[in-house]
């Protein structure tokens, strides 16, 4: 079994859950807009919320019309002219306070601390990050946190790696190994840099591409156990 020294974990649906917080977000918008949120509506939205975020992933539109749209889109279907842009800011001030964990996120971190060393790597804004992880009580376990806006790059790109690696304490690639959800920026974005890739995949998503990872995981706790060596690698 392969020893590992230090272990870079994402935020974002491993130890944190995004999509309970967004869920939890949109009910108080609607609450503070005083509109009933109907299985309907809220489909709607992520129907909306989606294809803009695919449009902006081929490069047609930009972030800001990402998010300071898709309510006023969402609202005219239903004959209301809102103000997207305060809707937006309403939004993301109960988002950033969001911090539901995943199942078994503390217990494992507490258990790894003390042989590994722990480090988060994460894409999204720095002050929310820090204030989330704060909150939810995994701060502490951390040795340094890298958020993609603080580090100037993101998750997959090599240079986001190469910054973490330039500040972890005697850093090597072999006795390093990413722990994350996404495919692309975790998995894709590990292997790129290097280093082995534990795939959190509960909802058991298929891999389409031909990278492998090093583990593949559908619970937190299976990552101790791997750790252990008590389960065979993926491959
Ligand atoms: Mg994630």
């Amino acid at each position: 079994m392969k020893q590992y020294r230090t272990l870079l974990f994402d935020v974002d649906n491993t130890l944190l859950d995004f999509s309970a917080a967004e869920r939890e977000a949109l009910s108080s918008l609607f609450e503070e807009q005083e509109l009933a949120l109907t299985p309907e509506i809220g489909q709607r939205y992520m129907e909306i919320n989606q294809g803009l975020w695919k449009s902006f992933e081929e490069g047609k539109i930009g972030r800001d019309k990402v998010v300071n749209t898709r309510f006023s889109l969402l609202f005219r279907e239903y004959g209301k002219e809102v103000d997207g842009v305060f809707l937006e800011k309403r939004y993301r001030s109960y988002l950033d306070k969001g911090h539901q964990l995943m199942e078994g996120a503390i217990e494992v971190v507490e258990t790894l601390q003390n042989k590994y060393d722990l480090y988060i790597v994460t894409n999204g804004v720095a002050a929310t990050q820090d204030k989330r992880l704060r909150a939810s009580g995994l701060y502490p376990y951390f040795k340094d946190i890298f958020v993609s806006e603080a580090v100037g790059c993101q998750k997959p790109m090599k240079q986001y790696f190469d910054f973490v690696f330039a500040r972890i304490d005697q850093f090597s690639l072999e006795e390093t190994l990413i722990i994350g959800d996404t495919f692309n920026s975790d998995i894709k974005g590990g292997h790129l840099a290097g280093i082995d890739t534990c795939w959190f995949n509960p909802e058991q998503k298929p891999n389409h591409t031909d990278i492998v990872p090093t583990y593949e995981i559908q619970t937190l706790r299976d990552l101790i156990n791997i750790l252990n060596g008590d389960s065979p690698p993926a491959h």
